[in-house]
């Protein structure tokens, strides 16, 4: 028993582990259930791995389900995540009523569980019509959304907020998502897990291989941007700054790693752009990666030097807080969620132009005892802030909050 909690407290510490137990005694026993549409695959279901066993081991009664569709059902989805993230799109009505009765369907195989609960956490918009399908409910319900909302497209929201507005509460990510809806709205950002392979700790042997796998030189400094090739993340942008700092120390070497150009059209083109702005120097790597390539990209952010996080516009940028759980400060676009976590001058820098980032980039490898005690800033920042520990703590309060709503005062 309690045996993953003690894995979280040796990371995190004991006193955090022993903050979550003391907020999740008042919940014991209660009857909780989260709802999604993908048991692997995405961060939503990561984060649902883990946060359910942890839950459970704090003596919370808590089940996850998943809602199924067809392949219709996925693609109407789709288009509501992107059209929640800005992108015009146009749903055909049919389309909509498959939507609808894909989650009545659900619906029936769920009533009696969603019925019976006392909390139920519905993610993302696929589930989000199941509260308005099971009318005998008598716990509270909360629409926890993991998507960038902060300009959708209106029709689409107009749509989707129908079958929002009727919740007990929503969870957005940032301030920035927030909507007009009529009921309290809760802000957790989203966090890392310290424990998954991306970000658990490596042997020497692995940091040594992935030189040798990619031809980097362990001798040269080097800098590193791991990212989709979208030009939101400016890959363009990062080479510049490259080549302005290469001038101060000839022997940097840069690494831009990304999924291998799937079936978007945008990514491969940028990916074009991006080889067509590195030319052929032999110390710019771009290393198309396999989605499961947790362990690579966590060996390079280990052994870079530098890393860069260049966005233009960042939802929140979780590599940035990787890369600092690494003890690596982090030069990121001055831009949305990158800001909650670059303290200017502490935890990293913020810039807007390649010449701002090659300055900071030129900073900190002449100044190699100030790129080390900024990455222990870095490090301590993430530990207090996103870990997987304090996501799971934001939930706990949550429902403390919400079980306790006609109280005033509540007793921890
Ligand atoms: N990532 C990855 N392979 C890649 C590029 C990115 O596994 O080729 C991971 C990265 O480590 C991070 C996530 O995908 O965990 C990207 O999240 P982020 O918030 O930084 O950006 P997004 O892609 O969601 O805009």
């Amino acid at each position: 028993m309690a045996n993953l909690l003690q894995e979280y407290a040796n990371v995190a510490g004991e006193d955090v582990v022993d903050h979550l137990r003391q907020l999740a005694a008042p919940l014991e026993g209660m009857k909780v259930v989260h709802v999604n549409s993908t048991r692997v695959g995405g961060g939503v279901a990561e984060i649902l791995a883990k946060l359910v066993p942890l839950k459970q081991e704090l003596g919370i009664d808590v089940t996850w389900e998943v809602i199924a569709g067809e392949a219709d059902f996925y693609a109407t989805t789709k288009a509501f995540h992107n059209g929640l993230q800005g992108n015009r799109v146009d749903i055909a009505k049919d389309r909509l009523r498959d939507f609808e009765s894909t989650n009545e369907r659900n619906a029936e195989e769920l009533r009696s569980t969603l019925e019976a609960a006392d909390m139920v956490f519905v993610h993302d918009p696929q589930p989000a019509p199941l509260l308005g399908l099971v009318p005998e409910r008598r716990g509270k319900w909360i629409w926890r959304c993991h998507i960038d909302v902060s300009r959708p497209h209106r029709p689409v929201w107009r749509y989707l907020r129908n079958f929002v507005a009727g919740y007990d509460a929503s969870i957005f990510s940032l301030a920035a998502f927030a909507q007009n809806l009529p009921h309290v709205q809760y802000l957790i950002p989203p966090s890392i897990d310290p424990l998954s392979d991306k970000n658990a700790p490596l042997p020497d042997a692995a940091l040594r291989a992935i030189y040798e796998e990619f031809g980097i030189d362990p001798d040269r400094e080097l800098m590193l941007q791991v990212s989709r090739f979208d030009r939101f993340k400016d890959p363009v942008g990062v080479i510049e700054a490259y080549r302005l700092a290469k001038k101060f120390s000839p022997g940097l070497q840069l690494v831009l790693a990304g999924g291998a150009a799937t079936d978007d059209p945008e990514g491969a083109a940028v990916l074009e752009e991006t080889k067509s702005a590195a030319g052929d120097d032999p110390d710019v790597h771009i290393l198309l990666l396999p989605p499961d390539a947790h362990r690579t990209i966590n060996a390079l952010q280990r052994v870079a030097d530098i890393v860069l996080q260049k966005s233009t516009r960042e939802g929140f940028g979780l590599t940035v807080a990787e890369a600092m759980w690494k003890g690596k400060p982090v030069i990121g676009g001055d831009t949305g969620g990158i800001r909650l976590q670059i303290v200017n001058d502490h935890t990293g820098f913020l810039v807007s132009t390649p010449e701002g980032a090659a300055l900071r980039i030129r900073y900190l490898l002449h100044h190699r005892d100030r790129l080390a005690e900024m990455g222990e800033e870095a490090r301590s920042y993430v530990r207090e802030n996103f870990l997987l520990t304090r996501h799971l703590r934001e939930y706990l309060t949550v429902m403390v909050a919400l079980a306790n709503r006609a109280e005033d005062r509540i007793e921890l």
